[in-house]
């Protein structure tokens, strides 16, 4: 695909350090604009830390309350491949 490259240099490349800000800042937004995102969850990096792993799984947070991304714990730092994924309603039980 064309775009390999892209996905491939985002993925390899750090994150910025207000990530987590600006992510869930997004996702507030989203919220808020009778959007249909209903929170967010972690998507977990394949070979991530230990610390990612321990959260609960499917768990839905609130963008107030979400884990800072990268967790503190995670020894990857700014490469930690943990991202935010926006929880749509029609995921989530009526
Ligand atoms: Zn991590």
């Amino acid at each position: 695909m064309a775009f390999d490259w892209l996905t491939d240099f985002f993925r390899k490349s750090d994150k910025p350090v207000d990530y987590a800000e600006r992510t869930l800042a997004a996702y507030r937004m989203g919220m808020n604009a009778q959007g249909a995102i209903r929170g967010v969850r972690v998507d977990v990096g394949e070979d991530c830390c230990d610390a990612a792993r321990a959260l609960p799984a499917g768990a839905v947070y609130h963008p107030d309350s979400a884990p800072r991304l990268p967790l503190p714990g995670c020894p990857h730092g700014g490469r930690c491949r943990c991202a935010y994924r926006p929880v749509m309603d029609f995921e989530l039980p009526q």
